[in-house]
């Protein structure tokens, strides 16, 4: 079960179109994996299409006429169940550690970059355009654990498979994870985890002698 989602704003500017890349890929992937909003952001999504439709009456009605409907319904006709299938976004797969993952079709393009890693931990870096924020895939071996710290900026976190836990609670498939500057804490996994991360500034290590974690630290930003 989800318990944790993203907020109504955070979809609204999803519905919106208004989030960069990263932020879009991560609720895009949440709600495929979350039915309830996969529902809110479609009810969203509509209300926008109708306010823009309402402000630009005149020009859709000169789009409809110059569209020829009969065309249109007899391409869409001519549509055989393999070509519909082909048209389908593809799950994207990732292989690390020897561990196969089918991930969201929001990642459909973005994973074909390579993974570096320190001990348990593995990152592939994804494209984030022009956006200062960091994002990565981030993968923790079963019985990993990432050293004690907190956010100088926010961190969104999406767990796709797996489990961690941390000082706060037990996280499982799917759960939207926000964290900022407020939270400490030191994320472990039993049973190994694949994480989607957005973070826009590196993180802060609050316990041992810093400078020997900054490799985990520049790795995981
Ligand atoms: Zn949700």
């Amino acid at each position: 079960m989800i318990n944790y989602h993203p907020n109504n704003d955070m979809l609204l500017e999803h519905a919106k179109g208004n989030l960069n890349l990263a932020m879009a890929t991560a609720v895009s992937a949440h709600c495929e994996l979350c039915q309830k909003c996969q529902h809110v952001l479609a009810e969203m999504t509509q209300f926008q299409a109708d306010v823009a439709l309402s402000e630009t009456d005149n020009s859709a009605q000169e789009f409809e006429t110059s569209i020829d409907l009969d065309d249109m319904l007899t391409s869409i006709m001519q549509l055989t169940p393999a070509s519909i299938a082909s048209r389908l976004p593809q799950h994207a797969i990732v292989s690390v550690k020897g561990h196969e993952f089918s991930l969201p079709t929001a990642f459909r393009q973005q994973t074909d970059q390579t993974w570096s890693g320190i001990g348990k931990i593995s990152r592939m870096r994804l494209d984030t355009e022009k956006s200062p924020s960091r994002a990565s895939l981030l993968h923790i071996d079963a019985g990993g654990e990432i050293p004690e710290h907190t956010h100088q900026g926010t961190e969104v976190t999406l767990l796709l498979e797996g489990h961690f836990e941390d000082e706060f609670n037990r996280y499982g498939p799917g759960d939207f994870i926000v964290l900022d500057s407020n939270h400490q804490h030191s994320p472990k996994t039993q049973e190994g985890c694949l994480c989607y991360t957005v973070v826009d500034a590196p993180l802060h290590f609050t316990k041992g002698i810093s400078k020997l974690l900054n490799p985990i630290g520049e790795l995981i930003y």
